[in-house]
């Protein structure tokens, strides 16, 4: 865990307009600009190329997915290599809503490889649908770990984030947010099969995140008492004063 904590925006389809877009990328790039943590803002793929045009200034630009290669017959797709050319340094890839929407294992782990090789960060997220008391949970975030990242060179894997997003404690449906115990659990777990798959010097490099229902009220806690390194924020990320209080 470092003391400088990474904070990622994920705004989703949001919001409406390029102008709006714009406005906020503008309070995130001057509230960032007088923080220590790493900002990473992750606009719809539609208006990166706009944000960038803006200057990032301390802040870095995450693609919400990409498809692996670089063009080709794929209608309605956006590749990896062109968000890397609009700017992004960082991908969000296996979110909850992506693998709901038909996103598999197999399809994640050829994005965090073609992330690698083109030297984007991917920004990996797992979680658990349900958290029933047998511990099945702690099963199936290995395996989603494990099937992206399977084959990886040890020396790349500093490279990689992982973003601990139960699926119950994202959204505006979300049961509940996690609770600090359960982040912090899981980030201990996280760490344990990256150290079984890496070696635990390799895998203390890696960066954990926490993400699901964070705002500005539980953001210290998790970042204090959760074992992580820093937040993937969604509503919160949309409203700066919210976004604001996260970071500071
Ligand atoms: C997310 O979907 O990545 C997320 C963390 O959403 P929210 O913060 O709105 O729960």
């Amino acid at each position: 865990m470092t003391s400088k904590k990474i904070i990622v925006a994920n705004w989703k389809m949001n919001p409406l307009t390029g102008k709006e877009a714009v406005a906020l990328f503008k309070k995130v790039k001057s509230l960032a600009g007088k923080n220590k943590n790493t900002v990473i803002v992750a606009p719809p793929m539609l208006y990166l190329e706009a944000i960038k045009r803006m200057g990032l200034g301390k802040v870095k630009l995450a693609s919400q997915g990409g498809v692996i290669g670089d063009t080709g017959a794929q209608t309605g797709m956006v590749s990896l290599a062109m968000v890397k050319k609009v700017g992004a340094s960082h991908a969000i890839l296996g979110h909850s809503e992506m693998r709901a929407r038909g996103t598999t294992d197999q399809e994640v782990a050829e994005q965090v490889k073609d992330c690698i090789t083109k030297n984007v960060t991917p920004i990996l997220c797992v979680g658990e649908k349900e958290r029933e008391g047998d511990m099945w949970y702690l099963h199936a975030v290995k395996s989603q770990i494990e099937l992206a990242l399977t084959g990886m060179q040890k020396a790349k894997i500093a490279n990689v984030i992982i973003a601990y997003e139960p699926i119950w404690a994202i959204g505006k449906n979300a049961k509940r947010e996690a609770t600090v115990k359960e982040c912090e659990e899981m980030a201990i777990y996280i760490k344990k099969v990256l150290a079984d798959m890496f070696g635990h010097k390799e895998s203390k490099k890696v960066s954990i995140l926490y993400g699901g229902s964070v705002d500005e009220k539980n953001a210290h806690v998790f970042l204090e008492q959760g074992g992580v390194d820093g937040l993937l924020v969604g509503r919160a990320s949309l409203n700066s004063k919210q976004f604001s209080a996260i970071i500071n």
